[in-house]
């Protein structure tokens, strides 16, 4: 099958993952005949530079023209950046909030995985984590407290800031209905997460949740505030398998995933809309600290990339292919340095790359040896 990407690199280190992330879908392209063709388009800090604003109208529409969009990251060094002395509308983070928008992505689904050999990582106690943990943090993306009105207005000489957090039904339906559509592929447990005691906007998406869940009779639903969940992440986050959770307390509570993880060079996220168009990025920055030295770990952006394959182009075996490489990588002890550990070979950006690449070749021949050797024992 043929797909067109359009490969969005960004700044800081973001070429150089996304350079690695492209190499390994060539990759799978190439061993399970699939072709990959990339847009390169210009977003963050180097459209700013080249264009005077961080996403352009035409940028967003040849976004759009594309079957998926991979991201690097964005940004660069808050403190000595030009780019920050820009109004907040123009800066490079901007771009990020205009090409969700844009592109309608309405669900962010962020993977927290502790893999077994990076268990060391992980800042929780081993008796919490025994055995790993495997969930995601679905979060709505594009309505509540950072898309709704705000002002800030002086009020008998005190200035006042108000912002205003706001949900209509339609937009939780449909982000309760992709919460509950990954749940049906993984474990059937969705834990919905509000503030229910306090907030309306929580009141609504609990009752609206709910009429959802009753077209998935196999998932089981729970519910949960967003102040215990902050706490049961650290005692217990082996109890999770979806966490459907409203924007803001998904930004805080995928953030706090992460760290329970223990690496971000990591984390994978995917963020989709109604059609099959999603944008596909790692959930770390553009690191300018460790820009253009071999350094970054690219294996969230190709895990990001593995997540492309299965939930915008439905090819499920292509993205174990990719997953499978990279445990047998960290199976066998390579580390780039942000995750590194005693006793482990240290490699840079793109030996991590190329090791992935070379074991995927080594799955899917170990499958088809296996296939070979079923059929002829069958025969
Ligand atoms: P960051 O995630 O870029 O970096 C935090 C720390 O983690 C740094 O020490 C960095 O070196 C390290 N790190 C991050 N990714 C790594 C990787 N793949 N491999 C190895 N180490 C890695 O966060 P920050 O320093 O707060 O932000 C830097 C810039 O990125 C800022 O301009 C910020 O606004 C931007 N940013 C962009 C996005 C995005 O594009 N989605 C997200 C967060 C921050």
């Amino acid at each position: 099958m043929n797909f067109k990407i359009a490969a969005i690199a960004g700044d800081g280190i973001g070429p150089e993952i996304v350079r690695e992330a492209r190499k390994v879908l060539d990759k799978i392209g190439k061993e399970y005949g699939h072709t990959f063709t990339y847009e390169e388009l210009l977003m963050g800090g180097c459209s700013i530079d080249a264009y005077g604003e961080p996403l352009t109208d035409e940028t967003l529409e040849k976004a759009k023209k594309c079957d998926s969009v991979l991201l690097g990251a964005v940004g660069g060094n808050v403190g000595q950046s030009s780019w920050y002395q820009l109004e907040p509308d123009k800066r490079p983070e901007a771009g990020l909030l205009k090409i969700r928008k844009g592109l309608e992505l309405y669900a962010n689904i962020r993977p927290a995985v502790l893999f077994d050999e990076l268990s060391g990582a992980c800042p929780l106690k081993p008796e919490l984590t025994e055995g790993g943990f495997d969930f995601v943090v679905m979060r709505e993306l594009t309505g509540g407290l950072y898309f709704g009105e705000r002002k800030t207005v002086e009020e008998n000489g005190v200035v006042k800031a108000i912002d205003t957090l706001t949900y209509d039904e339609n937009e939780i339906r449909r982000i309760a209905k992709w919460g509950f559509d990954v749940a049906m592929k993984r474990n059937k447990k969705v834990c919905s997460v509000d503030k229910a005691n306090v907030l309306d906007s929580s009141r609504l998406w609990r009752k609206v949740v709910r009429e959802v869940a009753k077209d998935y009779p196999e998932v089981e639903l729970s519910d949960m505030l967003v102040d215990n969940c902050a706490m049961q992440l650290v005692r217990d986050p082996k109890q999770f398998d979806v966490i459907l959770t409203e924007n803001m307390f998904g930004d805080i509570l995928s953030d706090e995933a992460s760290m329970v993880t223990g690496s971000i060079g990591m984390l994978a996220s995917a963020s989709l809309g109604a059609g099959s168009l999603g944008l596909y990025e790692p959930s770390h920055g553009s690191a300018p600290d460790i820009a253009g030295q071999d350094k970054a770990n690219p294996i969230a952006t190709i895990l990001s990339a593995a997540m492309m394959l299965r939930y915008s182009f439905d090819l499920e075996e292509e993205a174990d292919a990719v997953e499978n490489a990279v445990k047998q990588v960290l199976k066998d002890g390579y580390r780039t340095v942000d995750i590194m550990s005693e006793g482990k070979t240290q490699v840079g950006t793109v030996q991590m790359g190329d090791l992935i690449c070379e074991n995927i070749v080594t799955v899917h021949s170990n499958k088809q040896k296996k296939a070979t050797q079923e059929r002829e024992e069958k025969s």
